[in-house]
């Protein structure tokens, strides 16, 4: 058993059962919506989970319950940025955990393709317009980073108006990566 299970034992966020964050029983009402798992009950929970605490052990076993399928060979993932001044202070972004994770899932690499250029508002309640006025230019390549012939995975952590995500794939395609493929953990 690892120290950290022993400070923190694993309980279920369903049940509290111990031993794993997601018990068996509780997995069963786990829904999917598309390639994503439905962003309610425990996938919410956990979620939050993960923005906030930042538990590993949790993000892995949250990636292995999605278990997204890997497209082709020659992959890439990435995940959307969080603004730096933000991610100084949460210590970590959690949409790059998830994607890590599902780089290390696939056995391929991962990448920071994107920079977040200034913190935007939060999207929930804004309008359509709204949004896309929001998010536009909040990204930009990463400049140390060259363009490869792969396809490249976008990861986010929810899905929500595909505002955020769409924006990044129109930066990614103008600096000149191909096919760029996005995926969120849940929707
Ligand atoms: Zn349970």
């Amino acid at each position: 058993m690892a120290i950290l299970d022993w400070i923190y034992p694993k309980k279920c966020l369903g049940c509290g059962a111990s031993g794993h964050y997601f018990c068996q029983v509780c997995q069963r009402w786990i829904g999917r919506r598309g390639e994503c798992l439905e962003y309610q009950g425990i996938v919410r929970q956990a979620i939050k989970e993960i923005k906030y605490r930042g538990i590993y052990t949790l993000v892995s076993e949250l990636v292995e319950i999605w278990n997204p399928e890997r497209p082709g060979v020659d992959v890439l993932v990435t995940s959307v940025p969080m603004w730096k001044d933000k991610r100084r202070v949460r210590g970590y972004n959690q949409a790059e955990l998830i994607a890590r994770e599902v780089a290390r899932l696939w056995g391929v690499d991962y990448l920071e393709t994107l920079v977040r250029n200034r913190e935007t508002r939060p999207m929930y309640g804004l309008s359509r317009k709204a949004r896309q006025d929001n998010i536009r230019n909040a990204f930009q390549q990463n400049p140390k980073l060259e363009i490869r012939d792969k396809t490249l995975v976008l990861i986010d952590d929810v899905w929500t108006s595909g505002a955020t995500i769409g924006e990044c794939t129109r930066v990614l395609k103008r600096a000149g990566w191909k096919k760029i493929i996005p995926m969120a953990l849940a929707s």
